[in-house]
């Protein structure tokens, strides 16, 4: 939360005057969050995860939205949706027991992707949302996050209030005649792939053939939908409900698309698309079933829309590969870069078209790309649809994007340590003398490579890029950096 100086005068004015007279009690309680430099105890940039049993069990969902649900207020209704893990019952089921004895009102959605969860929610104009999911991590994995009214991850400032009131035990139990009321809603899934559908004209798919793997996760029922829709050819693998995820892990890792891959080849697919176990992110393999890197599929995206934005923005992080800003300029489109996490590209994105300006698209190199035509979230369904509204009209293969775009080469390292920010320090004073961005650990540029070395927020580790278009280059300064850490992790 930064730098705290600007506080001063209101505090003396608060000393002098009298607390209540000038201030109001949200005034006093972001002065009181500030001042005591709360940060979020629970909650990561994407919700707030432990394995089924130990640290993630029905008790701490139940209290916890509780607190989420005492935050909203009674009376006021909230969308909750899971993937397909097997403790998303268990939790979800805590998760409506604690909003409805807060006063909330809860419609159960059941089994959907958390971006329909989201368009759900702003588009039935509800009051929250909750998902229960662990996104990509293994089975015995779960969790859930908190959806503002307007489809976005709840921010960090709220979530804080929440977690201020678990903390403090300052949950409200309604009384027996203002508790609320559960809803159950199984259809209205059917609006989110609508909303992508309608984003393209009528059978833009035709004759385009995809081969879909939905890991056994949320998108089972929505991605072969949405493609069929748009009228492509589907070929599904892993296309059950199953939390045990048989077919392969929730992470559509390299190693993981294997099948994937083989299932591409073997249909003659224009692509074949996997999505993790909640669907925000897609990834994809090319018609000869190579594996797509985040990045460059990013930058492929953008290119389909810069081409049609000349002057336009992309959003992205500084994580993100360069690729992306080359291919930007080449339509004359400015990269913006935030710090790493989707609810910070997606902030960033409604700021600046707040501000006038033409943003896009935006996203991560992970496969999380946010359009905002559709909505601020990421969104693994509308970047597949996305994808056949690109190849339909440009009438070329998915390779050829691949190899026509600038060669960077990038390496990513994470180490294990409890000294991450430590590290951070140590290499700050290395690169004294280098350009640095402080925004999120550091990022710094030596000749023609740049490097990310950034403490994780969520676990004792710290992770390394670097990149160039000159693999030595980046090689180079990744060996550099890690033996310069190296003493650090002993
Ligand atoms: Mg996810």
């Amino acid at each position: 939360m930064g730098n705290y100086l600007f506080l001063l005068p209101y505090i003396s004015v608060v000393i002098k005057r009298g607390l209540f007279f000038y201030f109001s009690e949200t005034d006093i309680l972001t002065i009181i969050m500030a001042l005591a430099k709360l940060e979020k105890k629970f909650f990561g940039t994407n919700g707030v995860r432990g394995v089924t049993g130990q640290d993630m069990t029905p008790i701490f969902a139940l209290e916890m939205s509780e607190a989420y649900g005492t935050f909203l207020g009674p009376g006021k209704t909230v969308g909750i949706g899971k993937d397909t893990r097997t403790s998303g019952d268990a939790l979800g089921a805590a998760v409506s027991a604690g909003l409805i004895d807060a006063g909330c009102n809860v419609i159960d959605f059941g089994i959907l992707p958390t971006p329909a969860l989201q368009y759900l929610i702003l588009s039935k104009k509800l009051d929250g949302g909750v998902m229960i999911t662990a996104s990509h991590n293994p089975a015995e994995y779960n969790g859930f996050k908190f959806i503002d009214a307007d489809g976005t991850e709840l921010g960090d400032d709220k979530t804080i209030e929440v977690e201020q009131i678990y903390l403090n035990k300052s949950m409200v139990h309604a009384s027996w005649n203002e508790v609320g009321h559960l809803f159950y809603d199984y259809d209205s899934y059917l609006i989110y792939i609508d909303a992508i559908v309608s984003q393209f004209p009528v059978g833009i798919g035709k004759g385009i053939s995809v081969a879909i793997d939905p890991g056994n996760g949320a998108a089972c029922r929505t991605a072969p939908e949405i493609f069929k829709r748009l009228g492509c050819d589907v070929h599904v693998i892993n296309g059950e409900y199953d939390g045990t995820f048989p077919g392969r892990l929730p992470e559509p890792s390299e190693e993981g698309l294997k099948k994937l891959s083989e299932e591409v080849v073997k249909t003659g697919s224009a692509f074949g698309i996997a999505h993790d176990g909640d669907a925000d992110r897609a990834v994809f393999v090319d018609e000869m079933g190579r594996f797509i890197d985040g990045n460059i599929m990013l930058a492929i995206l953008a290119s389909y829309f810069a081409e049609q934005n000349h002057g336009g923005e992309i959003v992205t992080t500084l994580a993100s590969s360069g690729v992306i800003e080359a291919v930007g300029k080449q339509f004359g489109c400015k990269t913006i870069n935030t710090v790493v996490g989707s609810p910070y590209v997606a902030r960033t994105m409604r700021e600046e078209l707040d501000a006038g300006k033409n943003v896009f698209i935006g996203g991560e190199g992970n496969g999380g790309i946010i359009y905002p035509s559709h909505q601020f979230c990421r969104d693994g369904g509308m970047s597949g649809a996305t994808l056949v509204g690109l190849l339909a009209t440009k009438k070329t293969p998915l390779s050829s994007y691949i190899d026509s775009l600038p060669k960077f080469t990038m390496y990513q390292e994470k180490r294990m340590t409890s000294r991450a920010k430590e590290i951070t320090e140590h290499m700050r004073s290395y690169f004294v003398d280098y350009p640095i961005d402080n925004r999120d650990g550091i990022k710094i540029v030596k000749g023609n490579a740049w490097a990310l070395i950034r403490p994780s927020g969520t676990e004792p580790l710290i992770r390394v890029y670097t990149e160039s278009e000159d693999a030595a280059e980046a090689k180079a300064l990744m060996d550099l950096i890690l033996a310069e850490i190296t003493p650090y992790l002993a």
